[in-house]
């Protein structure tokens, strides 16, 4: 029984010594000392196990001793079956950095590091931007007028762009630039979303190209030329790297330059010939200077040793000879300007390389560092737009269609979509917004850019189809007055353009975060390559603390013992707890799968793409609980904040649940799922009255639908093209009034009081008057509401022969 009690006893000590990963010496204790005890209380079993036990800690625990025999055979070992990292994937993985995502790999996440990203909010000049000039744009950009009678904007919306510097939103102010903060990028995008064209047309300029090259690589002679060009749209630019065989695998493009001698007007010029084929790039044709990565080849060695120097990127001027540029393709949806690039004999001198002849080879590194800033901005902030409008125009739908005599909004399967819809635009906001606040604190998110790119865009698809159900048939009728079936049809592009999808869940956000975030893997990986046992010895045994540190952690907190302190307030606490404890299951089952599957986890991307979606929503969660405790909540805010929170949860849990079912060894996976869920799942989809409270707060003139919306064009001045938004707003505005009334006049009709004939509104206002059952004013306030719900619900019809021809764009004569 003593024996019993002592092993017991320093199982508990033990237990927690991992949890905080206090060290050897303090393991050395928790066994030791228990070990002595026995000794001297005559319990002899005890001592005998605890005391081996102290011993095998202390031959694996302290350094002087494992140094000797321990870490040059697992070194070796190590060097054996430690994947090989290419060169291209060394620089993904250099690039860029780490911050929250590097948190959650730790499995004890410091949440006072998350909340000292203070937000300071937008500046004036921002907000006033904001305001006045997106407003304006927004208000000459009709979707269908866009999208299906120009295939272009107007050409009053592309010269209000270029005055007024949206395509220099990240050029500083010195070069002309608005030198806008991320935060304000992001915002803009959300506004001008409204059409996809339109924000496409501003996000791309403003996200990885030459804008964003020239300004980190440029020499001062290339900046100061291009730079104050872009800024005012004297210059647009594009950025050309994938063609017909190089799409997600975009380092094998077989895009060439060799570099040459040539005479240019009696001069010999040292030079590149460029031979090149690029689709699909947004810009080209209406480009007035090309960004353009190929693979630079020497084979004459004019420039040194190396005959081939690697991916290289370079501005072309189009009036290049040799260079063909101008013909469209037509993205579904949004018929942005997007066109292939051919390229015969191009050649440019040696300076046209971005950074000059010093940076000949260095443009996939150049790529890979600017990719991660404009992925945390351009699309995830359009999915946010796209989720604000998509919430605003379905709730006010809802609420004025009615069907079985009440707004469909009442009825619970619209809710159901109406609450998921706005708990995904909730989540999309407060993730862009504060990945992009860690962005204007100098943090170069490479993980998250990943994270936001492709799960909000996921939400956006799944927003969309929310609307698109709630909307039934009003949306499915394509014409002016349909505001929301050319961003239906526009998903996919998001979907695919700046790493596809796929590819990036299944392969980047783990296969890249694993080893980019994790505490020690890069550490080992780079004791390995440089020979250097000490360095090895550390980040293997502070590895080996990691692993069991988690397992503790991860167990006892999910028996409900030892969760940690989070600076949350009393709603946002237990979710916050929630994110530390799975966080903690993550790291484990992240090291689980490293070390039982190798370098072929690679390949296993069904795992990685669950153990990534872990990751992921955990994320989202964290930057939900930071924009809560940042912000000041209204009314059913909170309701919200569960809803997202509790459906975050449930999909991480799940993608536990499919990693534990799908690993290869069956042991591994049932010993993971008894230590990360020894009591089973904790979190069920949000529970009806969430859903119900949410979907009303959506569709009524609430402060919470106020919120949800703001930063979205929803005013409607002289001259502007229509605004359902701003038609909407009016409508909720004045719902409370027209409810009660429909509601006496549907009354009186179901109960024989007013004409069986009167089956249109219009007839059982007018019969309800006549019946004394509303005054004269009231019958008049309903009469215009009336008037205005049915303009709503009006669908376009067009000529028979209307969809014959399609006049060709005057906005661009001077690329035509
Ligand atoms: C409208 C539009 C605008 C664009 N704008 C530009 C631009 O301005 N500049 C530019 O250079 N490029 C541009 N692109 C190219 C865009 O970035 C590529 O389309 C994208 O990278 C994917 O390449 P792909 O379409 O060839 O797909 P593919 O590479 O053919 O992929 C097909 C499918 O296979 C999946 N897949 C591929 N590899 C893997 C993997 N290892 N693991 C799992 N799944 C994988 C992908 O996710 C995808 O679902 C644009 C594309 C479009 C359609």
């Amino acid at each position: 029984m003593l024996s019993l009690l002592l092993i017991v006893l320093a199982a508990i000590g033990l237990v927690e010594v991992m949890r905080r990963e206090a060290g050897a010496t303090a393991a050395l204790a928790a066994t030791g000392l228990p070990g002595l005890l026995g000794i001297v209380l005559a319990a002899p079993v005890a001592a005998v196990l605890l005391l081996l036990a102290t011993l095998a800690i202390a031959a694996g625990g302290l350094p002087a001793l494992r140094r000797r025999w321990l870490t040059p055979r697992l070194f070796t070992r190590f060097r054996r079956v430690a994947p090989r990292v290419s060169d291209t994937e060394r620089v993904a993985l250099e690039a860029g950095s780490v911050s929250w995502d590097g948190e959650l790999f730790t499995g004890r996440p410091d949440w006072q590091r998350l909340l000292a990203y203070r937000d300071d909010g937008l500046s004036d000049a921002e907000r006033a931007f904001l305001e006045h000039q997106c407003t304006e744009v927004a208000g000459l950009c009709n979707g269908w007028d866009v999208a299906r009678e120009r295939a272009d904007l107007p050409e009053a919306a592309w010269d209000y762009l270029k005055r007024e510097r949206f395509f220099g939103m990240i050029i500083p102010e010195e070069y002309g630039g608005l030198g806008f903060s991320a935060k304000a990028q992001s915002a803009v995008l959300q506004k001008l979303v409204v059409n996809e064209t339109l924000m496409i047309s501003v996000g791309v300029p403003n996200s990885l190209g030459p804008g964003e090259l020239l300004l980190k690589y440029g020499t001062d002679e290339q900046k100061n030329h291009y730079l104050p060009r872009l800024a005012d749209g004297r210059e647009i630019p594009c950025f050309g790297l994938t063609g017909p065989r190089a799409g997600s695998d975009a380092t094998s493009l077989p895009d060439v330059g060799v570099v040459v001698r040539r005479e240019v007007d009696g001069e010999s010029v040292l030079g590149i010939e460029l031979t090149f084929e690029k689709r699909w790039i947004t810009l080209a044709p209406i480009a007035t200077v090309v960004g353009l990565a190929f693979r630079l080849f020497d084979p004459d060695h004019l420039l040194g040793e190396e005959s081939d120097l690697g991916i290289t990127c370079a501005l072309i001027p189009r009036d290049t000879p040799g260079m063909a540029i101008g013909r469209r393709h037509h993205p579904i949806g949004s018929p942005f300007m997007n066109g292939p690039i051919v390229g015969r004999d191009v050649f440019v001198p040696l300076d046209r390389i971005i950074g000059g002849p010093a940076m000949a080879g260095q443009g996939w590194r150049m790529l890979v560092e600017c990719l991660s800033v404009g992925r945390c901005i351009t699309l995830p902030s359009g999915a946010a737009g796209v989720g604000r409008y998509a919430a605003g125009w379905s709730g006010g739908f809802t609420r004025i269609r009615r069907q079985f005599n009440v707004p469909v909004a009442e009825m619970e399967g619209v809710q159901e979509a109406l609450a998921r819809l706005t708990a995904h635009a909730y989540i999309a906001q407060a993730a862009v917004y504060q990945t992009a606040n860690l962005i204007d604190h100098g943090v170069k998110p490479a993980v998250p850019s990943a994270i936001l790119k492709s799960q909000l865009t996921e939400f956006q698809r799944r927003i969309l189809a929310d609307a698109m159900d709630v909307h039934g048939g009003k949306a499915v009728t394509l014409g002016p007055r349909n505001y929301l079936g050319l961003a239906w049809s526009a998903v996919p592009v998001s979907i695919t353009v700046e790493g596809a999808n796929i590819m990036t869940r299944n392969l980047m956000v783990f296969g890249q975060g694993a080893i980019r975030c994790h505490p020690y893997v890069l550490e080992e990986l780079a004791a390995a390559d440089n020979d250097d046992l000490d360095a090895f010895d550390r980040a293997f045994f502070g590895h080996a603390g990691l692993i069991v540190g988690n397992a503790a952690r991860a167990f006892t907190q999910a028996l409900g013992l030892g969760g940690p302190r989070v600076p949350f307030d009393e709603l946002a606490a237990p979710y916050a707890r929630e994110v530390s404890r799975l966080s903690a299951g993550f790291g484990l089952c992240a090291d689980a799968a490293m070390a039982s599957l190798g370098s072929s986890l690679k390949k296993r991307e069904m795992l990685s793409a669950r153990l990534g979606d872990v990751l992921a929503n955990l994320y989202l969660l964290s930057m939900l609980l930071k924009q809560w405790h940042d912000g000041t909540s209204v009314e059913h805010e909170a309701a919200l904040l569960h809803y997202s929170c509790r459906t975050l949860l449930h999909r991480t849990e799940q993608a536990f649940v499919e990693l534990f079912d799908n690993l290869p060894s069956r042991a591994l996976g049932r010993s993971l799922s008894a230590i990360v869920m020894p009591l089973g799942r904790r979190w069920k989809t949000p529970e009806d009255t969430l859903t119900r409270e949410i979907a009303h707060a959506i569709s009524t003139a609430t402060p919470l639908r106020d919120k949800l919306l703001a930063g979205t064009w929803d005013t409607r001045k002289e001259g502007d093209v229509d605004n359902p938004l701003a038609r909407y707003k009016a409508l909720l505005a004045d719902y409370p009034r027209a409810e009660p009334l429909y509601r006496t006049l549907n009354k009186a009709y179901a109960g024989g009081e007013l004409p069986a004939e009167a089956l249109h509104p219009e007839q059982r206002i007018d019969a309800g008057l006549a019946a004394g059952l509303i005054g004269e004013e009231d019958a008049a306030f309903l009469h215009a509401f009336e008037a205005e719900v049915l303009d709503m619900l009006t669908v376009d019809d067009f000529a028979f022969d209307a969809f014959a021809g399609r006049p060709a764009s005057a906005s661009h004569p001077d690329v035509a």
